[in-house]
């Protein structure tokens, strides 16, 4: 059923009153490629309709950008529509703050992220579908833009939604990157493939009836014979292994048989064989070992009619849409309502590299219990195995793994050890707090610096990081040597130079550039008039950062003479 008709059939609903409220919301607004916004939220909704989602997910997807982009606050969302809606779009509200920039090694943390500040997995959801839109409308942004969200998508979202068993989501997420990632091989692919393509399909409906014919003979009929692509992205990995040769893959579109059952499964895979010879080797049972990610299907390569080589794929319809909804299938099964129905852990996972991964295997069987009943599901997506960390995010969308009961102290240190040091207060999500504040998940973090201010003994309290207790203890056991460290150097730069407005403002910009501490300054004019003597001494001990220094004044107008005298 459409969005449409749901609006149409139940105006006072939730789907139709979100609908309405978003419509009202984003008036005005529009998107860079002037399509109205509101577009936008509808196409999300709808996608998360296609994914057989509940109603409040569906009216998430409509509301998800008004806390962002309109006015509306999420109290009002609460009020007009309850707290699992206003929550939805909250947690995806959070989503939007994190920027991924490609750090590979940050990668993993900002998977787990997205899961801890979900709670919800619905929120995930929504962000999924809010995504696949974005993608499929990235022309329109400016080409900068386009490149890191696609990368973005390609190294987070479609492995995220690989994750959750979404595995034809996944597989668009990564197609709908491919071009913007790969613009070259892209174009290769199109010059090169698509004669192949359509002649291939125009030979697989050819021999559609012929299907239907050999299995009819053996009582069998099919619930559905279909055909599917292969997707440019999967296509370039495989040909990349096949020396770039498109004649050894046999794959590039396969006839897809849906029957009733795991045993019509291996009847009808008998009853192909029986006509048309396999190739040797190319029969994979993914139902009897599953792949890694939990696939399940039959594959077999055969020498069909005119002596042609075509890949067939044989599952029962509960594969197929494991296959293409993950996860999200198992709404599939409660809105059609009949739970008690053929219900066998739909996805499973092999052991994967993250004890995360793990839990959240462990969710899906218990969601997939036949008895679940819908409260019981709900419940099971909620996910509290990230109780004991938080993330939290720097003003540049970075983002910093935290143990629960973090302050911002814990974060200045996490940045470097000089903010923390200096560290005088933070600002969070845009409030100003104490450096005691308790963080959590999702919190923009922005600290706050005071120049002169050091680390006290009460900070060892604030600070719950080992890192940040091991600073503070040696900046306080610094302080108390009275600073006899090299650290606590001092230079003091003497410059003579002929004067001129401006001159004294070019010396310390030098300086400061240099991320040096300036102490004092001091200048006097000579008996001339026209020359002047300044004095500037700066927190510097650094021989090779002295001599560079010299350099740069030297080189300023007006300077004559610069020289230096370091102590202690
Ligand atoms: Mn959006």
């Amino acid at each position: 059923m459409l969005l449409k008709e749901i609006l149409a059939k139940d105006p006072p609903g939730l789907i139709a009153r979100a609908y309405r409220f978003a419509e009202h919301a984003h008036a005005g607004q529009k998107r860079k490629s002037g399509e109205p916004y509101f577009r936008h939220v509808q196409a999300t909704a709808e996608i998360l309709h296609g994914w057989g989602m509940d109603q409040v997910t569906v009216a998430a997807g409509l509301l998800h950008d008004t806390a962002e982009d309109t006015p509306i606050t999420i109290e009002e969302l609460k009020k007009e529509f309850g707290e699992e809606v206003a929550f939805l779009v909250s947690g995806v509200t959070k989503l939007g703050h994190i920027k991924y920039r490609g750090a590979t090694a940050k990668v993993e943390n900002l998977r787990k992220l997205i899961l801890a500040l979900s709670e919800d997995l619905r929120v995930v959801f929504v962000k999924l579908a809010d995504r696949m839109h974005n993608m499929r409308t990235l022309s329109a942004l400016p080409p900068q833009k386009q490149k890191r969200i696609a990368l973005e998508t390609d190294e987070i979202y479609a492995p995220l939604a690989n994750r959750l068993g979404m595995w034809q989501a996944a597989g668009e997420l990564h197609d709908l990157a491919f071009p913007f990632l790969h613009p070259e091989e892209h174009r290769w692919l199109l010059a090169h493939v698509p004669d192949a393509y359509e002649e291939r399909t125009a030979y697989l409906e050819r021999i559609k009836p012929q299907v239907e014919r050999l299995l009819a003979e053996q009582n069998m009929t099919p619930l559905a014979i279909s055909f599917r692509a292969k997707r440019y992205s999967s296509l370039y990995k495989k040909l990349l292994r096949y020396g770039m040769d498109l004649n050894k893959i046999h794959d590039l579109v396969a006839l897809r048989i849906l029957v009733a059952t795991t045993a019509d499964c291996y009847a009808t895979l008998g009853a192909i064989h029986a006509a048309w010879p396999p190739l040797p080797g190319r029969i994979k049972d993914f139902i009897a070992m599953p792949k890694p990610n939990g696939y399940r299907s039959l594959h077999t390569t055969v020498i069909g009619p005119e002596k042609r080589i075509v890949e067939i794929q044989i599952r029962t319809q509960e594969m197929n849409e494991a296959d293409e909804f993950g996860v999200a299938a198992h709404w599939l099964y409660k809105q059609h309502g009949d739970p008690g129905a053929s219900h066998p852990a739909q996805i499973r996972k092999a052991a994967e590299e993250l004890a995360w991964v793990e839990q959240l295997r462990a969710w899906q069987e218990q969601i997939a219990t036949p008895e679940a009943e819908a409260e019981e599901v709900l419940s099971a997506m909620k996910i509290d195995f990230f109780k004991d960390r938080i993330f939290a995010i720097t003003p540049r969308g970075d983002v910093i793994d935290l143990p629960a009961g973090a302050t911002p102290l814990d974060f200045a240190y996490r940045i470097h050890s000089q903010v923390g040091d200096s560290a005088s207060g933070a600002r969070v999500n845009g409030q100003i707090v104490p450096l005691n504040h308790e963080l959590r998940s999702g919190d923009l973090v922005e600290i706050l610096i005071q120049k002169g201010k050091h680390p006290s003994e009460a900070w060892l309290d604030i600070a719950k990081t080992a890192i940040a207790r091991e600073h503070i203890r040696a900046a306080l056991r610094h302080r108390k040597t009275g600073g006899l460290i090299p650290r606590s150097l001092r230079t003091e730069f003497r410059i003579a130079a002929k004067d001129r407005v401006g001159l004294l403002k070019d010396i310390t910009a030098a300086i400061a550039r240099a991320h040096v501490n300036i102490t004092s300054v001091n200048q006097q004019e000579s008996a001339s008039h026209s020359h002047v003597i300044i004095r500037i001494v700066c927190d510097l001990g650094d021989r090779e950062k002295i001599e560079k220094l010299v350099l740069k004044i030297r080189q300023i107008t007006g300077a004559t003479e610069v020289g230096f005298k370091t102590r202690s």
